[in-house]
């Protein structure tokens, strides 16, 4: 009953207000009358949702439980998106690392409203920088202090630096970049050496147009976090959030179709909105968009693109290479370990044993991902996974001369060619819309998300910005 004011004017009930009946005047059968009368309507009235990550399952729990009538489109096997899983030994990993945040507000009264608070847990996460040919711990100001690879003078910059950042305010930095906002702050040499690298890690040689917001965003995002410095993970890993979601979905009577890949979305010669997928032509009364805007922008027809007011179509996205390793020992007590030397064909080390118990990985096995990020053209996109476990391995053991082969369980090499837009100064004004036909065609993707972090909690904030501008 919550949203009946929403609905669209024309073929909906009244609105609420002139309705509600008190219950001493019967308004328990003027509901029940409503409610049947509000589900006719909108039995008519199908949403489809393109693409099942989270954001297309936060958009189809929204719009379900204002009693719309929802079927979701995946293109592949699975939901989750890039927050998807696999099988090993009997239990499900993501195939990307993924924890949660205690700021991570909408997105754990999401899954609160899924019944899973009790199976998320929080451990003390720490992080650490390899230079130099040492690991330095970077979790304190003695740690700063400490860190060799940069002169002292330039370790007390930097620490200043990240105090102005939590305490600055983010106004003109989407129009400031990120090289000369840190350079101005800290100085060159530190720029060069400590905050550099960080960024290359990110965007590789497309780093010098990324926006100081960005970066001001992560200096802010733990900012007066009461429980420190702690990730979540949920126990039964990110499987249970999408299992769980499908499930209260499938309750709502939301109809879920998976394998079925979106080859064109358009609108007809009356401007009405439909997709072609293998099965052939599908109407809808509206389109949800969520799949990640390079790939959206390849199946937009022409007439959408004509109507639809995007600033930007050209928004470019960074992907990822993930080197999982099972092995048999820890390597470090740290969650990260950053390692944007050039020696390293990899940005970080990612051991997420750090944050999860055993019963969710195993007793006695340690699972550390190797994350690359870079663009879907790079040939390493298309590298056998052999041609590289071999080098990337072979500069793990260099930080880890004691490592073995024999202490590798498994590996599995995992890609995502669309993870985060290519940031670029003044992206706010590139930022697309949630409308992008009135009425009838919306979008809650990725690109959107900016400058709040790309991360589940960023798509649950998007999903419920453009189910309102729906329900308007
Ligand atoms: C390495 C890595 C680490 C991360 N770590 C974290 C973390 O720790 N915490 C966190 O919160 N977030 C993390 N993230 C970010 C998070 O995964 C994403 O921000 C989020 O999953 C984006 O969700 P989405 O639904 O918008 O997009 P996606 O997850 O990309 O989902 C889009 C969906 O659309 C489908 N699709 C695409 N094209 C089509 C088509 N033509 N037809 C039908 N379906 C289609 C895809 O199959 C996919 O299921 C991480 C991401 C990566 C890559």
């Amino acid at each position: 009953m919550a949203h009946l004011e929403t609905l669209p004017r024309r073929r909906g009930p009244p609105p609420l207000q002139q309705n509600r009946a008190r219950p001493d005047e019967g308004g328990r059968s003027t509901r029940l009358t409503l409610d049947q009368s509000r589900s006719r309507c909108l039995n008519s009235e199908r949403t489809l949702i393109l693409g099942g990550g989270i954001s297309g399952l936060a958009c189809a729990l929204r719009l379900a439980g204002a009693g719309r009538k929802v079927t979701l489109v995946e293109g592949s096997d699975r939901l989750g998106g890039l927050g998807a899983f696999f099988e090993h030994e009997g239990r499900t990993f993501e195939k990307f690392y993924h924890c949660m945040l205690p700021s991570d507000g909408p997105l754990l009264a999401l899954l609160d409203s899924l019944g899973l608070t009790p199976e998320i847990y929080w451990k003390p996460s720490t992080f650490a920088y390899a230079g130099a040919g040492r690991i330095f711990p970077l979790n304190t100001p003695l740690d700063l202090l400490r860190f060799a690879p940069l002169p002292f003078a330039d370790r007390i910059r930097v620490g200043l630096t990240g105090l102005w950042g939590r305490l600055c305010s983010d106004k003109g930095l989407d129009d400031l970049s990120t090289v000369d906002w840190l350079t101005r702050l800290s100085g060159r040499r530190a720029f060069e050496t400590f905050w550099k690298p960080m960024l290359e890690a990110k965007f590789g040689d497309r780093h010098q147009d990324v926006p100081a917001l960005w970066f001001w965003t992560r200096f802010n995002r733990e900012k007066g976090e009461s429980k420190g410095e702690v990730k979540g993970y949920i126990r039964g890993g990110y499987k249970r959030i999408i299992e769980r979601a499908a499930e209260r979905l499938r309750e709502l009577g939301v109809e879920i179709r998976l394998g079925e890949s979106i080859q064109s979305a358009d609108l007809d010669e009356n401007g009405s909105p439909f997709v072609i997928t293998a099965r052939g032509r599908e109407d809808a009364a509206r389109l949800l968009i969520t799949l990640p805007w390079p790939g959206l922008a390849q199946v937009t027809g022409p007439r959408l693109r004509q109507a639809a007011q995007v600033p930007d179509w050209g928004i470019d996205f960074q992907g990822v290479v993930n080197h999982l390793l099972f092995l048999k020992r820890p390597l470090t007590p740290h969650y990260w370990l950053a390692t944007p030397e050039s020696q390293f064909p990899f940005d970080g080390v990612v051991e997420t044993s750090a944050l999860t118990d055993e019963s969710d990985r195993g007793t006695g096995r340690h699972v550390v991902y190797l994350t690359k990020y870079l663009h879907r053209d790079d040939p390493r996109f298309a590298q056998p996974a052999e041609e590289i476990h071999r080098p990337w391995f072979a500069a793990l053991q260099r930080l880890f001369p004691d490592l073995a082969e024999s202490d590798v369980e498994a590996a599995h090499t995992f890609r995502a060619p669309y993870v985060e837009p290519v940031y670029t100064r003044g992206f706010l004004k590139r930022r697309p819309p949630e409308v992008l036909v009135p009425g009838k065609v919306f979008l809650a993707t990725t690109a959107q998300v900016y400058p709040v972090v790309t991360s589940w909690n960023g798509s649950v904030i998007q999903a419920g910005r453009t189910v309102d501008a729906m329900l308007l």
